[in-house]
């Protein structure tokens, strides 16, 4: 370990001890691939400038700096705080092709990710709050 780029430790929780940390909510949309019905989440029309961490994990995953308001109802980032954080995945389901969004750490379902965002990336990260926790910068 002398390369200095600090490496991320993977995290592995069995599903019962997930539900023991996390809210109902949480457990729901993070662990079971659930979806917040639109415009009802904590961080949709959040405008303050902070961190958003995995709310499973606490990883750092998105900044305010990259959010957007996307009009879709769900807290929408063109680009996590760095490309490792997050982990995609073909998601099958509904009937169409999709990119799934993971924390890189500790594998939560964040929700999916798009193709219509803005500049510079062109990506939208379409996020579900209660996979989210967010800490306003001081
Ligand atoms: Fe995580």
């Amino acid at each position: 370990m002398t390369s200095g780029v600090a490496t991320m430790s993977k995290i592995n929780k069995s599903l019962e001890e997930w539900e023991r940390e996390l809210t109902p909510e949480q457990f729901r949309v993070a662990r079971m691939k659930g979806t917040e019905p639109a415009f009802t989440g904590e961080y949709w029309d959040n405008h303050e400038k902070g961190t958003y961490r995995c709310a499973c994990c606490g990883a750092e995953l998105f900044s305010s700096d990259c959010k957007y308001d996307s009009g879709s109802g769900w807290p929408s980032f063109f680009a996590p705080v760095s490309e490792g954080k997050i982990r995609l995945e073909e998601d099958h389901s509904l009937h169409m092709v999709r990119a799934e969004a993971l924390c890189s750490r500790c594998d939560a379902h964040l929700g999916h990710i798009f193709e219509d965002g803005p500049e510079p990336t062109g990506l939208r990260y379409c996020i579900n709050s209660a996979a989210l926790k967010f800490n306003k910068r001081d």
